[in-house]
């Protein structure tokens, strides 16, 4: 094969299938070709709201689990025929920034997200996965494509909210938006020990998965300003942890308003539609209150998704309650990434088995 198909943004607003030189392999990379993909909130960002602006003909996609097709001469660990994960950060390892600790800003902000955003994504009959020996984690035995396509984005992303939320034994949490990620960082909040845990959502399939992956209280953000709420529900203490995973500006100033002195706001939604971020001066007293704010891009890597498939090994997580929606065929990714953006109420997350 020397040309592939694979589905694009054509540019702002418009999607559709392209064909593509195969890409070269570079001698410590690796071609793989798709098992199972899933599309994220942040394609639909990317096409439909600019919020990296624009691109052409880009192919989309940076959650997958795939088979390797083709190894460089310098690939150490990992051969043709390997199922692997795929994380949906891909840094360069030997940049300053990795060094520092921060590798999925490696080559500038958000420098380690290459798929779908300055390079061609997963959503191709292949693709290209640079320095393949640091980035890519093979598949247990017993862990499905499906199951394990939840962790290249999903949980790496949804679990680093609660990891830089400082989150300590007993800690009160409040997760807003439950989403897939947001539930993902419900996980993440239990199991590292967070004692109570708000999930803002309205959702019944999503508040299920909640309940499941370990909150204690549902807050309807469609009843009434949520800070009220929680503040009320914890006698006017508020929180030690917010992790905002959904939402608005206003979110902003809520999470401010329900957190306590030496709590942390860590974010991971991926802010668009209005250039400033609002926080409320007085609630985040004068900004000396001791509340700080977290941000973070997925973790990418070997060793994250390694580690991430070991809590599917060992029972602590299950990725298979995120999926509602399953396609079979590669064609049908377009299918999925349209669910994506109509967002019907009962969409947690689709999956395409590419066979
Ligand atoms: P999603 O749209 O499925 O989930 C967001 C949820 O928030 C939805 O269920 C929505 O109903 C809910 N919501 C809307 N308004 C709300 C409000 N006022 N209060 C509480 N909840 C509200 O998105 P997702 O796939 O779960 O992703 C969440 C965000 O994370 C997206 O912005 C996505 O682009 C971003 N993301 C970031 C990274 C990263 O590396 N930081 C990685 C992946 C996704
Ligand atoms: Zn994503």
């Amino acid at each position: 094969m020397s040309k592939f198909t694979g589905f694009a943004m054509k540019k702002l607003n418009e999607v559709g299938w392209v064909e593509k030189e195969k890409p070269e392999c570079g001698r410590r990379d690796a071609i793989i070709k798709p098992l199972a993909l899933s599309p994220c909130t942040s394609d639909i960002h990317t096409v439909w709201e600019g919020a990296i602006g624009d691109r052409k003909d880009m192919i989309l996609g940076h959650e997958a689990v795939g088979i390797i097709e083709e190894v460089g001469p310098d690939v150490k660990d990992f051969k043709v025929g390997d199922e692997v994960i795929v994380p949906a950060i891909t840094p360069d390892w030997e940049d300053e920034a990795a060094q520092r600790g921060f590798p999925s800003q490696t080559t500038g902000a958000l420098g380690g997200w290459k798929f779908s955003n300055f390079k061609d994504g997963v959503f191709g009959e292949v693709f290209h996965v640079n320095l393949a020996d640091a980035n890519l984690a093979k598949l247990p035995e017993n862990v499905k494509p499906e199951t394990a396509v939840m962790l290249s984005d999903m949980f790496s992303t949804g679990m680093m909210g609660s990891e830089n939320a400082k989150i300590k034994l007993g800690s009160t949490v409040a997760v807003i938006g439950i989403g897939p990620v947001g539930l993902c960082s419900v996980a993440g909040a239990r199991n590292l020990g967070a004692g109570r845990i708000f999930a803002v959502g309205t959702r019944p399939n999503c508040v299920k998965v909640a309940k499941e992956y370990g909150a204690t209280d549902i807050v309807n953000y469609k009843e009434g300003p949520i800070d009220e709420q929680i503040m009320e529900a914890t006698d006017n203490e508020g929180v030690d942890a917010v992790i905002i995973a959904g939402g608005n500006m206003e979110t902003w100033k809520q999470a401010v308003k329900m957190a306590k002195a030496g709590s942390v706001i860590s974010n991971v939604n991926y802010l668009s539609g209005a250039d400033i971020v609002p926080l409320p001066r007085e609630a985040w007293g004068c900004g000396m209150a001791n509340i700080d704010i977290a941000t973070g891009l997925c973790p990418g890597g070997r060793v994250r998704m390694e580690r991430l498939a070991s809590l599917i090994e060992y029972g602590r997580i299950n990725p298979d309650s995120l999926i509602t929606h399953k396609f079979k065929g590669f064609d049908k990714v377009e299918d999925a990434l349209m669910l994506m953006k109509d967002k019907p109420k009962d969409l947690i997350k689709p999956v395409v088995l590419c066979d």
